[in-house]
């Protein structure tokens, strides 16, 4: 048996701040502990210091293994004002502090422990626990490069649990429990405005300048318009159907288009999210233009962060644009990821009743995540990955604020939790 809380205590004493990464110390502990447990595993490093681990359990179902996906590189601490040491992975007031101990060493802890324990109980389901470098500058030297390089490692693999989900998110008093099913996909786009160009001490009117002005203001003032998918749907109707009728009027008010960003100002800080995942968007990140003091400028770069929801294909978010800022602006796409369509929800449902099971009370809901994680790589090898990382939260701790951030930190007691949804969701796949 693996304590849960004394491997996510070493393996947050590893500084693997990406960039740099330096995983190597800590996929070798790792590495070191699955040894003393009988189980071999195989190094898949692209960049030196870099590797990925995969170990396998063969289970004596003749079927497709599923997968234990998570990263052990962690964010940046600079400049955070954290009230313990980051890596210090001390235990205060119930909780693990230190970076990664959400994101996601604690995923990684409860599913090695959830592993060994299968392995150990000889489980019937064939296991790969997959630990990977670099998912938070890109996955370039992780799951992409196994995904792209190496898809046979999965071993013919067709789910996958990883991050991010299966932690309690009160609301109204009651404790759901979103499951990620789909990602929007990253689209990053190149905007071009140009005007009249000219000498600095003449002066131009109507130029470049303020043909930009005009687009950040629009793009501030307005959206792409709304498109509610059939994840978003059961998402919020799973939490609508489970709160007071007041507010499950409320919620549902977020389904029709007329209505659905009143709801989301309604909603208030919690209500965010949903006004990411109802539409195609974009946020103006970097922007080139002029060179020099005299010289005004007759084209202007703006770059934009688009993030399409499954289903929708760059061209799409080119013409809903197009459609608020004009035809003259020109826009090119820079990067497309590509996602899957729809999710593979098969085994979705048998992962709900492992969360009724366990906190009876407990409501699960799927969720499309806004943002990526290591699963938009895996799907290009025909895995679907559900974000299934159990942890039953108390109602006064708010967890995604810290991450990232100062603080981070996870309950104790959340991490067995952990390990037992996951040891359910082995016996239960295939089964
Ligand atoms: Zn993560």
């Amino acid at each position: 048996m693996i304590d849960p809380v004394q491997l996510l205590q070493e393996l947050i004493r590893f500084d693997t701040t990406n960039p740099p990464g330096n995983e190597e110390a800590c996929v070798a502990h790792v590495e070191s502990l699955l040894r003393t447990h009988g189980i071999e595993s195989e190094r898949y490093e692209r960049a030196p210091g870099r590797p990925n681990l995969i170990a396998r359990h063969a289970g004596a179902r003749g079927a497709p293994p599923l997968v234990l996906q998570g990263h052990v590189d962690v964010v940046t601490t600079a400049g955070q004002p954290w009230s313990r040491p980051p890596f210090g992975a001390e235990i205060a007031d119930g909780y693990v502090w230190g970076r990664g101990a959400l994101d996601m060493k604690g995923g990684v802890a409860m599913m090695i422990a959830a592993f060994v324990a299968a392995h150990e109980s000889n489980s019937p389901t064939p296991l790969v626990l997959v630990v990977l470098a670099d998912e938070e500058d890109g996955g370039e030297e992780g799951a992409k490069f196994l995904a792209e390089e190496h898809p046979d490692a999965f071993g013919g693999a067709r789910h996958a649990l990883g991050e991010f989900g299966g932690a309690t998110q009160w609301i109204a008093g009651r404790r759901f429990y979103p499951i990620q099913v789909a990602e929007k996909q990253i689209c990053w786009l190149r905007a071009r405005v140009r005007g009249q160009g000219g000498h600095g001490a003449l002066g131009v009117k109507g130029g470049a300048m303020r043909r930009l002005g005009d687009v950040l203001r629009t793009l501030d003032r307005k959206q792409p318009p709304v498109h509610i998918t059939p994840i978003v749907r059961d998402w919020v109707m799973g939490i609508a159907d489970a709160l007071p009728r007041p507010q499950a009027l409320v919620l549902r008010r977020l389904l029709d288009p007329r209505t659905a960003d009143l709801t989301v100002r309604a909603l208030g800080p919690k209500g965010r999210i949903f006004g990411r995942v109802i539409r195609n968007t974009v946020s103006p990140t970097i922007l080139r233009g002029g060179g020099k003091i005299n010289v005004i400028p007759s084209e202007i770069e703006l770059q934009l962060d688009g993030r399409l929801l499954p289903g929708f294909a760059p061209d799409d978010l080119l013409r809903e644009l197009h459609g608020l800022i004009g035809d003259d602006v020109e826009l090119e796409v820079v990067r497309h990821d590509p996602g899957p369509p729809d999710p593979d929800l098969s085994f979705y449902e048998p992962l709900g009743q492992i969360i009724r099971e366990l906190d009876p009370g407990g409501i699960p809901v799927p969720m499309l995540q806004p943002g990526v994680t290591d699963a938009r790589f895996l799907t290009r090898a025909g895995i679907q990955t559900y974000g299934f990382l159990p942890l039953r939260l108390p109602e006064d701790f708010e967890p995604l604020p810290t991450v990232h951030n100062a603080d981070e930190r996870v309950p104790v007691d959340a991490l067995p939790f952990g390990v037992e949804a996951i040891s359910r969701a082995i016996a239960r796949y295939g089964a």
